[in-house]
C-alpha cells in the first residue's frame, strides 16, 4: 500500500506552519488515541500515522527533504526512523500533551516513557483507648479506583460511545485571547477529555471508573495516641510506568475512656475514698485497663492527692519501657449521717478543740460545712 501523503494525513495545507501542524496533530492525535479507541485497529493505525507525519513535518530538516523528495527522500536520507515502534510514538504524544493534560505521561497511557510515583494515601482510623494502649491488629478498607467493567472505563452506556465534544471540536482544550497571546485552557464541557457522554453507563454514571475497596491487614503498636501516624510503604496509589507505588499513612484518633485518661505515656485515673479511709489510711482496689490492682492509702491523705503506680502505664513506641499509672484520690464529705455518727463527730470536735492546733480544727471544721 502507498504511503499517504503527509500533509494529507494531518488535514492541512503545505504550506501550513508549525503551529497548525502541531494543532492538527493534537487533534488527531486526541480523536485516535488508543486507550480512546479500545478494540480499534483502524484507530491505532490513524494513530501512528499521524503521529509520524508529525514526527516529520515538526522537523524543520525533514520537512524540507520531504517537501523535495517525498517518502523516498527521507528513506533515502539515512534518518529512516522506525515508526513502529510504539515507544517513539507514545513519547511524541506525551512531549506534547503530557504537561497539559496530563493525559499522555500521567494519564492512561500503558507506554508513556515517565516513571510516575503513586500518590500517598491517607486513612483516618479511630480505635479504642484499650487498642491504643495495648496494641491491635485490625483490617482496613482501602478505596480503590478501577475502570469500570460494564462500559471498560469509557463511561458510556454500552452500545453506546462517547460523542466528541462540539464546545472544543474535540481538542479537550479552548483558547481564549488575552492581548497578543492566545490562553488555552481546559474544555469547561468535556474537562479536556474531548469526548462527552450522551448515554452514561449505568454502574458508573459516566465516571468510566467504580470504587472498590482493597482489605489490609495492619498492626497497631501498643503505646499509639491521637494524631499518631502510622506510614506503610507501598500501599498508597500504584506508581505509573514503572514509577513506585506511594505510601500509606494511618492517622490515629483515639476514642475517650470513662475511667481513663492520658498524658503521653502515664495513664491518669481518679478513686473516691471515704474521710475516714483518708484519714486513718486503708488498703484499696484500683481499676487498671487489665485488673484491678492493690494500693496502699497512707494516713492522713488529702483530697487531690496522686499516687504513682510504676510502669501501669502506656508502653513507649516500640521500647519495653512503659509509663506509669497516676492515681488521684477524691476525699468524700460524707451528706447523710446517722444520728450515732454526728454524735461521735461532735465528740471528736470537742477533743480536737482541747488540742492546742487550730489549724487541724478549722480544717474539720470546713470539712463539716460549718462554715
Ligand atoms: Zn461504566
Ligand atoms: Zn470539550
Amino acid at each position: 500500500m502507498a504511503k499517504r501523503d503527509y500533509y494529507e494525513i494531518l488535514g492541512v495545507g503545505s504550506s501550513a506552519s508549525t503551529e497548525e501542524i502541531k494543532k492538527a496533530y493534537r487533534s488527531m492525535a486526541f480523536k485516535y488515541h488508543p486507550d480512546r479507541n479500545p478494540n480499534d485497529p483502524d484507530a491505532e493505525h490513524k494513530f501512528k500515522e499521524a503521529a509520524e507525519a508529525y514526527e516529520v513535518l515538526s522537523d524543520t530538516e525533514k520537512r524540507t527533504v520531504y517537501d523535495r523528495f517525498g517518502h523516498d527522500g527521507l528513506n533515502n536520507s539515512g534518518g529512516h526512523q522506525d515508526f513502529s515502534s510504539a515507544h517513539d510514538i507514545f513519547d511524541t504524544f506525551s512531549d506534547i500533551f503530557g504537561d497539559v493534560f496530563g493525559f499522555g505521561s500521567a494519564g492512561r497511557s500503558r507506554r508513556g516513557p515517565r516513571a510516575q510515583a503513586g500518590a500517598d494515601l491517607r486513612y483516618n482510623l479511630t480505635i479504642s483507648f484499650e487498642d491504643a494502649v495495648k496494641g491491635t491488629e485490625t483490617e482496613l478498607q482501602i478505596p480503590k479506583e478501577t475502570d469500570c467493567s460494564t462500559c471498560q472505563g469509557s463511561g458510556a452506556e454500552p452500545g453506546h460511545r462517547p460523542e466528541t465534544c462540539k464546545h472544543c471540536g474535540g481538542q479537550g482544550q479552548v483558547f481564549q485571547s488575552q492581548g497578543f497571546f492566545r490562553i488555552a485552557t481546559p474544555c469547561p464541557i468535556c474537562r479536556g477529555a474531548g469526548k462527552v457522554i450522551t448515554k452514561p453507563c449505568p454502574d458508573c454514571q459516566g465516571r468510566g471508573t467504580v470504587q472498590q475497596t482493597r482489605n489490609l491487614k495492619v498492626n497497631i503498636p501498643a503505646g499509639v495516641d491521637n494524631g499518631s501516624r502510622l506510614r506503610l510503604q507501598g500501599e498508597g496509589e500504584p506508581g505509573r510506568n514503572g514509577g513506585p507505588p506511594g505510601d500509606l499513612f494511618v492517622v490515629i484518633r483515639v476514642q475517650d475512656h470513662p475511667r481513663f485518661s492520658r498524658q503521653d505515656f502515664d495513664l491518669i485515673t481518679q478513686v473516691d475514698l471515704s474521710f475516714v479511709q483518708a484519714t486513718l489510711g486503708d488498703r484499696i482496689e484500683v481499676p487498671t485497663l487489665d485488673e484491678e490492682v492493690p494500693m496502699d492509702i497512707p494516713k492522713g491523705t488529702q483530697s487531690g492527692q496522686t499516687f504513682k503506680l510504676k510502669g501501669l502505664g502506656v508502653p513507649h513506641l516500640g521500647s519495653s519501657r512503659k509509663g506509669d499509672l497516676l492515681v488521684q484520690v477524691r476525699v468524700k464529705t460524707p451528706t447523710k449521717l446517722t444520728k450515732q455518727q454526728e454524735d461521735l463527730l461532735r465528740e471528736f470536735e470537742k477533743l480536737e478543740a482541747e488540742k492546742p492546733k487550730g489549724k487541724v480544727r478549722n480544717f474539720f471544721k470546713r470539712a463539716m460545712g460549718e462554715q
